[in-house]
């Protein structure tokens, strides 16, 4: 009879405060047979703690490749594996993906245990608006991928959310005074520690304080409420007509796009063009 595969749990572990692990992660890490993590040492103090032994692997971001296969294999073999990084969830700036897909690609079950992740944390006790956001890692550090970067926050209306090292935070503050103009910016420090911080000030003010500023970090950034630019309002109403005229349109569907494009009623622009 072939061997029922095992389970890959993609389990969060605490972000800084040991108590924030959760009855099923213990559960989980309790009950699998191998724990794959990013720093075998960093683990092995969180599962001294909770007083669980159990063999690990390293996996981390220079031996991904090598390492998902061995993962995957004993997967086949029917060992459950949990997927843990140094702190809160694997695969969110941390490594976790390649296996992942892999074991999709197998068909080998996943289920992810939930628990700490700093940008969900960060974002809910900012204060900004949450009902839409874009989650951006790290601010690249080259130089042209950086500019588009910032050049995607400066226009997304959604709030959005970076991590940020300690040693690079004025820097990224003062790139980002270049494009937020009055948008709202919040640094949350520390979260879950003794020292856990949200400092909402202006983003001038945050420069100032920046080199004082120890410890993890998330920015969270108000949306743009910049309007978008009407290209219309620049032109007469005969440019408007020959701007559709070009792509072809029939003159009723014209007057009909004018219209909207300008927020007037249908009838002020059909008389114009009879
Ligand atoms: N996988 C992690 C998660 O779920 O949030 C993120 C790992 S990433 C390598 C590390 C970054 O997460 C830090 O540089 C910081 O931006 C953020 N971070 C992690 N712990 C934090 C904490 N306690 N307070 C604030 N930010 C934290």
């Amino acid at each position: 009879m072939k061997k029922e595969e095992g389970i890959l749990y993609i389990v969060a572990t605490p972000i800084g405060n040991l108590k924030d692990i959760t009855l099923r992660a213990l559960e989980v890490l309790q009950e699998v047979n191998i724990i794959a993590a990013e720093d075998t040492r960093h683990t092995l103090k969180l599962l001294n703690h909770f007083k669980i032994s159990k063999p690990l692997i390293s996996y981390h971001r220079h031996n991904e490749d090598t390492k998902t296969e061995i993962l995957i294999n004993k997967l086949k073999q029917g060992e459950n594996i949990a997927l843990v990084s140094d702190a809160g969830t694997p695969g969110i700036c941390d490594p976790g993906a390649e296996v992942i897909k892999e074991a999709i690609k197998e068909k080998i079950k996943i289920i992810p245990v939930p628990g700490a992740c700093a940008s969900i944390q960060a974002l809910i006790g900012s204060g900004i608006d949450t009902s839409e956001f874009v989650f951006l890692g790290f601010l690249p550090t080259n130089k042209k991928n950086r500019k588009v970067k910032l050049e995607e926050i400066s226009k997304t209306k959604k709030t959005i959310i970076l991590y940020e090292a300690p040693h690079k935070i004025k820097e990224t503050l003062i790139d980002l005074e270049k494009i937020l103009e009055d948008r709202k910016i919040v640094i949350a420090r520390e979260l879950t520690k003794i020292h856990e911080e949200f400092i909402r000030e202006d983003i001038h003010t945050l420069i100032e304080k920046a080199q004082d500023l120890k410890g993890e970090m998330v920015i969270i950034i108000e949306g743009s409420k910049k309007q978008e630019e009407n290209i219309f309002e620049k032109m007469t109403i005969q440019e408007h007509y020959e701007y559709y005229e070009k792509q072809g349109l029939e003159k009723k569907e014209i007057i009909k796009k004018i219209a909207k494009d300008r927020n007037v009623p249908k009838n002020d622009i059909y008389k114009l063009f009879i």
